[in-house]
């Protein structure tokens, strides 16, 4: 008998149970060898094996082509807005941001630290409620490259198409949706990802880098933060966080065992579909953002009467529906439907919605 609630939370987000299962299980001797996998030297050939299972597990899921390294790095997504320039934005150079809400708001700060940001199409005009089609944008022809964040885990807007930069880097930050569907990574010279969204839990990023990319890393660039020094060390350069490389290769596994990334997508696209559906149908309910650029893994609705905010937390939260506050920053309600956010959990969200709004409507 499972105890364990619906979790809807942006992140830190909900983990697969089985994975959780198969963690506890393997916890004080990790397959006969009398240790945890926390215990391990990272360099021993039990942790490289689990280490590079892992990196081939994903590259599997997304098809990552040869010619890309995968780095499992450290501080998170947000360290990554630095990172990012210090490898690839020279000094005096310049680079293009899309700017389409929280997300990409912070990565535009940071970099301004570095070099020159071109904000070369900015949703602000429209309220962050509609991403600006490519037409729109004002690239500079002589961008180091061009960052988006493809999902705005806060505003819930998510881009359905790959922008098309030419032979300037597409940079993506992919932290709340990668993995929810299938991907071409060959579009983009560096995707990242901070883990605790789809992948696993917090202290872990993912950097997905095309090699003609390393190597470019300012002098001033920190030793830990060059990707080349990472890749080169096969992301051990320092200690590696085991647990949530480890954590991450499980996940993966799981995926593989759900069908894969195509399989995940077809579920994930029915879970957003009837959420909105549903909102949009309803009279207490409402959700902003323009239907193409609506976000499958982050859906940010209000109440017509935010009066009700308290009651309808409340009631969800005595029925097992947790972490649908929406972001401390915005109001409202949010439900995150990442990959281990089933479509049970879905629907009895919808089914406490219906009844909320007959007793409140
Ligand atoms: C969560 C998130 C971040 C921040 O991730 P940290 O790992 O906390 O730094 C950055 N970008 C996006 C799109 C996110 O969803």
């Amino acid at each position: 008998m499972s105890t364990r609630a619906y979790n809807f939370c942006a992140g830190p987000a909900a983990l697969p149970e089985a994975v959780l299962r198969r963690a506890q299980a393997e916890l004080l001797d990790w397959r006969g060898i009398g240790l945890s996998v926390m215990e391990m030297s990272h360099r021993s050939d039990e942790f490289v094996g689990v280490a590079s299972k892992a990196e081939q597990d994903l590259r599997d899921l997304l098809a990552i082509p040869a010619n890309y390294k995968v780095l499992f790095l450290q501080g998170g997504a947000s360290q990554q807005f630095a990172q990012i320039p210090l490898n690839l934005l020279p000094e005096g150079g310049t680079a293009d941001y899309i700017d389409t809400g929280i997300w990409s708001k912070k990565a535009i700060e940071e970099a301004r630290r570095y070099g020159t940001v071109n904000v070369a199409a900015s949703a602000k005009s429209c309220d962050y409620f509609r991403i600006p089609r490519q037409e729109e944008w004002t690239l500079s022809p002589d961008a180091a490259y061009v960052h988006y964040t493809p999902n705005e885990t806060i505003g819930g807007l998510e881009y359905d198409w790959i922008p098309d930069t030419g032979d300037v880097p597409l940079v993506a930050d992919m932290s709340s949706t990668i993995l929810s569907r299938p991907l071409d990574v060959s579009r983009f010279g560096l995707i990242y990802a901070g883990a605790q969204k789809n992948i696993g839990p917090s202290g872990l990023v993912v950097v997905i880098v095309r090699e003609d990319l390393l190597g470019r890393a300012r002098s001033s660039c920190p030793t830990m933060l060059d990707y080349k020094v990472a890749a080169d060390n096969g992301s051990m350069y320092n200690t590696p966080p085991t647990l949530g490389w480890y954590l991450a290769g499980l996940i993966f596994e799981w995926l593989k065992e759900q069908g894969g990334l195509e399989a995940m997508g077809q579920v994930n696209r029915r879970k957003q579909q009837k959420l909105y559906e549903f909102i949009d149908a309803s009279s207490l309910y409402s959700n902003p953002i323009a239907t193409a650029d609506r976000s499958w893994m982050n859906i940010p609705f209000v109440l017509a009467d935010a009066g009700l905010d308290k009651a309808f937390l409340a009631g969800a939260s005595a029925r097992q529906l947790l972490n649908l506050q929406g972001h401390r920053s915005v109001g409202g309600m949010r439900a995150s439907l990442y990959n281990a956010v089933s479509e049970a959990a879905v629907d009895a969200l919808i089914a406490y919605m219906a009844e909320f709004e007959k007793e409140n409507g």
